[in-house]
């Protein structure tokens, strides 16, 4: 869960990573920081908290200049949250300078780092994305950058949308599996944008060209942009991008989010029909997929439920504390709606359960006859290593209970879930490219 941004050959790299970066703020509000690249010297700012907190007018204007520049946004999946842990990562090596951004969860972190720190090898941060900055300084048989990054990553495993910066070129690649998006834009100004959601080339004025492939590496330089294939591809693109993570307006894998999210919803009302009076979206991810199940169903849709956008994702917040209190400021019932009506609540996961128990019971005291509880995935059991921050899997409310058992739980008067059929019906794409994993515990790849 973060964010990815490149932007090559254009005077204003590093604003437009800013604004990119703005856009994709929904995959990770830990830290953010951009990398510029001034005629070959490489200046990073990067700190905890917003993208609007972070950047000033300033740093624009004296620090991040040049045409080449790349930017994350975190929500920590490896490491820990302190600003160490911060992307881009900067490194100083035999063959110049690199700075480094990276989405995804490298599985055989500890087994690298143990290896390299047998070699002597001094780690500063707790990132799986140092161990990529070791194994590029430390490959001194290989006299060339671009060597020494193929090398790298044919040591690593697990899932990486990279983007790593030199002194003149820009090197992007994607793991084989192809866990985390990642596609390429021109922008109209000039130059290209590399980022992990489409959503990102909106702010910088960018038009779509492609996905970079999973298996490929995507070299610019010299004003232009050259592919390398890397791996043989075997997709396992992360289906949960379309439930959750990524913006609505974005396309992803070649599919745009909401309309996946309103097919989602039609599969929903055909596979578990309900006999209510209107369909009421949990806000905001649940409301694609509600429209969907009203359209399908037939039955009205309307926002009985009031979402305050001042207060932040109850899914990504820390402590359990945090986290419950943030429920009851985040969420309100329209009463005069729902009152002595028979709702069909479209949510688009369970995690915890903390959330739905806190809606069916705010809908209940709100006066509504019956709340049935339907569900836009399958039930979540078991954690992502590929760089989602999931949850424990024991905190997971379906690795424990059966479905009834969830019903009674939340206080619903019936609760289903789609199937992963159902999910695939939806994105109307081959099944075996995707990682359903946190749903049918089938790991591509196993944590070394
Ligand atoms: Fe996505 Fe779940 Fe697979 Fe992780 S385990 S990549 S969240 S589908």
């Amino acid at each position: 869960m973060c964010s990815v941004v490149g932007i090559y050959k254009n005077q204003n790299a590093a604003r437009k990573c800013f604004y990119s970066l703005f856009s994709m703020q929904h995959r990770g509000q830990e830290a953010a920081g951009i990398s510029s690249n001034e005629k070959g010297e490489i200046h990073t700012i990067k700190d905890r908290g917003l993208v609007t907190e972070i950047f000033k007018e300033e740093h624009f204007q004296n620090i991040l200049k040049g045409d080449m520049a790349i930017g994350h946004t975190r929500y920590s999946t490896a490491g820990d949250d302190s600003i160490l842990d911060a992307q881009p990562v900067y490194a100083k090596y035999g063959l110049g300078e690199l700075s480094i951004v990276h989405n995804g969860n490298l599985t055989n972190k500890d087994e690298v780092r143990n290896e390299l720190i047998k070699k002597g090898a001094i780690f500063q941060t707790n990132m799986d994305t140092e161990n990529l900055i070791h194994l590029i300084a430390k490959n001194y048989e290989k006299s060339t950058l671009q060597e020494r990054i193929v090398d790298a990553v044919n040591r690593i495993e697990g899932a990486f949308s990279l983007i790593i910066m030199s002194r003149t070129k820009m090197f992007v690649i994607r793991d084989r599996f192809g866990f985390r998006p990642l596609s390429i834009g021109k922008i109209r100004s000039g130059g290209y944008i590399v980022a992990s959601e489409t959503c990102a080339f909106e702010l910088v004025d960018a038009e779509y060209v492609r996905d970079i492939e999973p298996g490929e590496m995507v070299i610019f330089e010299n004003g232009g942009m050259k592919s390398i294939k890397l791996f043989e591809a075997t997709p396992k693109k992360c289906i949960f991008e379309y439930i959750y993570f990524a913006r609505p307006d974005s396309d992803i894998f070649g599919k745009n989010v909401y309309e996946t999210r309103v097919e989602m919803g039609r599969a929903l009302a055909r596979e578990l029909p309900v006999d209510a009076d209107m369909v009421v979206p949990v806000p905001d991810s649940g409301v694609a997929s509600a429209l969907g199940y009203s359209k399908e169903s037939g039955i009205p849709f309307e926002l009985g439920i009031m979402r305050n956008h001042y207060v932040g994702r109850t899914f990504i917040e820390p402590t359990q504390e945090v986290r419950d209190l943030k429920v009851k400021m985040k969420l309100t019932p329209i009463k005069h709606k729902i009152k002595g009506k028979k709702l069909v609540v479209i949510d688009d996961s369970i995690v915890r359960g903390t959330t739905s128990k806190r809606i069916v019971r705010m809908l209940k005291e709100a006066g509504a006859d019956e709340v049935h509880m339907r569900i836009a995935s399958p039930a979540s059991k078991g954690a992502c290593f590929y760089g989602v921050d999931t949850p424990n899997p024991d905190e997971l409310i379906a690795s424990r209970m059966e479905t009834e058992e969830i019903c009674k739980y939340i206080g619903a008067d019936s609760l289903a879930y789609l199937s992963i059929d159902g999910m695939v019906e939806s994105i109307k794409d081959k099944k075996n490219d995707y990682c359903f994993a946190c749903f049918d515990l089938e790991y591509p790849i196993k944590v070394k």
